[in-house]
């Protein structure tokens, strides 16, 4: 039997405390393996930017961005400032995850989120990186400020916008990343809009520990099971997984600009 093909996780928390007791051991195996070939480690904060910066240090195939979440943003935009030392770092690759979330009514007030936003994406468009975007209950908002940006490549990270908004944001080139959601039979919006990205322009990531496929609903997720959501995806779209998964894997290649 054929090893299955290795898949590329454009977007994981390994920073996050739920590794925080087999962290090495997991991603080792997980490499060892040939399962997974790249990781992007995204970063939420300067501090946890600065980690992701230490975990790609370490390991070969894993690279990180380094930006604030809508969730952890402050009143003081200048504390942005800490982040600009990591954006010319080699393996820093984006700018994120940033972004907007509505979520929660007593989340950052939106006027600062999108002041966080736009200065973000300064960032990037000043450091010649993509940016990854995390966009919850806030899609007009999201479309809207990105129009501004036209030169900054981006990608819509476990996308749960509407069929009409993907194919605004694909006429534009934006990426679309899915995750573990399109293996639930019950999300249909999004299951629609794995059907509609154009193959240059898809992308898979796990946003572990968040977000784990079925069957290991509620439990942590990782890496490994990136393989049931390429599985799903290369279904929804009628193709063969080993092309879709190596389609997915020079997408993100080419979105993040790794030519390993
Ligand atoms: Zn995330």
């Amino acid at each position: 039997m054929n090893n299955p093909p290795p898949l590329f996780d454009t977007h994981a928390h390994y920073i996050d405390a739920a590794f925080d007791d087999d962290r090495h051991s997991l991603l080792d195996t997980l490499f060892a393996s040939g399962e997974i070939c790249g990781i992007i480690e995204a970063g939420t904060n300067p501090q946890t930017s600065r980690a992701a910066a230490e975990l790609a240090q370490r390991y070969e195939h894993i690279w990180f961005a380094a930006g604030v979440h809508p969730s952890d943003i402050t009143g003081n935009l200048s504390d942005l400032d800490a982040l600009i030392p990591l954006l010319t770092h080699p393996k820093c690759v984006a700018v994120g995850e940033i972004g907007l979330d509505y979520h929660y009514s007593d989340g950052a007030p939106r006027d600062l989120q999108l002041k966080w936003l736009d200065a973000q994406l300064s960032l990037a468009e000043a450091h010649n990186l993509p940016a990854i975007i995390h966009s919850r209950d806030a899609h007009g908002d999201t479309a809207d400020i990105l129009r501004a940006y036209k030169n900054v490549r981006c990608v819509l990270h476990s996308y749960s916008g509407s069929a009409e908004l993907l194919r605004q944001y694909v006429n534009s080139g934006r990426y679309i990343s899915f995750s573990g959601v399109i293996t639930f039979k019950n999300a249909k919006k999004v299951l629609d809009c794995v059907r509609a990205v154009p193959d240059e322009l898809i992308l898979l990531e796990t946003d572990c520990p968040y977000l784990t496929p079925h069957p290991h609903r509620g439990h942590r997720n990782h890496s490994g099971y990136l393989r049931l959501t390429v599985a799903a995806g290369a279904s929804l779209r009628g193709a063969d997984l080993e092309s879709f998964a190596a389609l997915t894997v020079q997408n993100a290649r080419n979105f993040f600009g790794i030519k390993q």
